[in-house]
């Protein structure tokens, strides 16, 4: 692959030639090392670490749609690592630490933009929350602290601040460091990487089962046929039970739909990620001038992903609430994706009882961000045969042994 660069850029522009595309179409293996299923940004970041940390290159990733289809290409990409639990806030900031270097690693501009992040908190309730998360974050080396109402008006101009709103802002938990990135670039760049260093990246091709002999995995099936491999990595997120049961894997993991929605550009205004858990709703506004909203999953669980009109009143009326003065913005599209949630708002990485059989699921409306890490983590795992101390606490087996990392308080909302 040629690398993308000002001059190359230029002598295109001169020859008006085509840029050869980004990743090529491969005839499938009868066999692979690993075969990773999902082609999200979880799955590719696999491949590519596998490849660039490792050295192992006879990946492939199967996709049953096209690349970046499922929550990869539908999130909001918010970044941060303002988390609760010391376990999430090391492991967050790892990803965010490889973002802030992704565009050169991957040699694609993934548009990470550093903005800050607000957590609003309308109650003394959630301003204890967000003081103890403050604490453990500066704990942990992150930047985090509680500011007041006056300050959360500097830092956002739009937000009513004033005593009026049913909810009023007493302060928020302000998280410099946090921001936002492109996510198709996310995705294409891994896929273009991960491509380049030898990984055979397969679109329309779905897994429709497991080969377990003796309890190991020997291979996977698919809709073109049968591929022997002993690694098989579950990177399917809101479809992670369905290839799990195909394994004969349980996991406490239930998908729900979540929606979003973007209106047209305007001029940029709004600098920092807002969040509010009270009212359901977050905004941040992309580079091109869009204000992107999002909020909580739907209520009930399912594998629909059709917008509803119940969600774009709720939303307008609660971004209203927060910022008055946008009731004349008019909204673009909304969109659905599925979101896989744990019990306990963390993720389910590393070993199955069924050898061979590994989990980068448990992603919830969160796991965009964590793409990075989790992929140089799961690399780690197939490479060396040992779960890294980053992501020991997230394994399968805490449910059995009662070792929850409680988020619920730092994700839900918040992404
Ligand atoms: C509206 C919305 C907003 C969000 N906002 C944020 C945010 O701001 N920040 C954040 O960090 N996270 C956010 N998330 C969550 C985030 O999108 C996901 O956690 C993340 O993208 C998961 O990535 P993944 O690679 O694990 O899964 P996905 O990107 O969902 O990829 C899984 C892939 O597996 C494929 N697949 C499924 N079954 C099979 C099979 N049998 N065979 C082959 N392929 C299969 C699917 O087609 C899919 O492409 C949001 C999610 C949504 C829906």
């Amino acid at each position: 692959m040629p690398r993308y660069s000002a001059l190359q850029l230029l002598r295109h522009g001169v020859r008006r030639g085509q840029f050869p595309r980004a990743w090529r179409e491969h005839e499938i293996r009868p066999r692979y090392d690993v075969v990773v299923v999902g082609g999200g940004v979880h799955g590719l970041a696999t491949a590519y670490y596998l490849a660039r940390n490792h050295g192992i290159r006879d990946v492939a990733v199967l996709e049953k749609g096209y690349l970046g289809g499922g929550g990869s290409g539908r999130n909001t990409a918010i970044l941060r690592s303002n988390y609760l639990t010391p376990e999430g806030v090391r492991f967050y900031d790892r990803s965010l630490e490889l973002y802030r270097h992704l565009a050169t690693d991957l040699n694609f501009n993934v548009m990470f933009s550093r903005r800050g992040h607000l957590t609003l908190a309308h109650t003394d309730a959630s301003l204890r929350t967000m003081r103890w998360r403050a604490e453990v974050n500066k704990l942990q080396g992150v930047d985090s602290e509680v500011v007041d109402a006056a300050e959360v008006a500097r830092l956002v101009p739009p937000l009513d601040v004033s005593t009026t709103p049913r909810y009023p802002v007493l302060g928020a938990l302000y998280h410099p460091p946090g921001g936002i990135v492109r996510h198709d670039a996310v995705v294409w760049g891994y896929a273009r990487a991960a491509d380049t260093l030898g990984a055979h990246l397969h679109q329309r091709t779905e897994v429709t089962g497991i080969d377990v002999e003796h309890g190991r995995v020997t291979g996977v099936r698919t809709n073109r046929g049968r591929i022997a491999t002993p690694v098989v990595v579950n990177s399917t997120a809101g479809w992670s039970t369905l290839v799990c049961d195909m394994a004969g894997v349980r996991t406490p993991v239930q998908t729900f739909p979540l929606q979003a929605a973007v209106t047209e550009p305007v001029r940029p205004f709004l600098h920092a990620v807002v969040v509010s858990g009270t009212l359901h709703v977050y905004v941040s506004q992309t580079d091109r001038g869009e204000l992107v909203f999002g909020g909580s999953v739907d209520p009930f669980a399912s594998y629909s992903m059709r917008g509803s009109l119940e969600f774009a009143e709720g939303l307008a009326a609660h971004v209203l609430e927060l910022m008055p003065a946008l009731s004349k913005m008019r909204l673009l599209r909304q969109w659905a994706g599925l979101c896989d949630v744990t019990p306990d708002f963390s993720p389910i990485m590393g070993p199955t009882p069924v050898e061979g059989f590994l989990l980068d699921v448990g992603w919830g409306t969160y796991g965009f961000k964590a793409g990075p890490v989790s992929g140089e983590a799961m690399a780690a795992t197939i490479a060396t045969g040992r779960t890294p101390e980053l992501i020991a606490a997230f394994g399968l087996d805490r449910f059995a042994r009662g070792e929850l990392v409680g988020e619920k308080g730092a994700a839900a909302v918040g992404h």
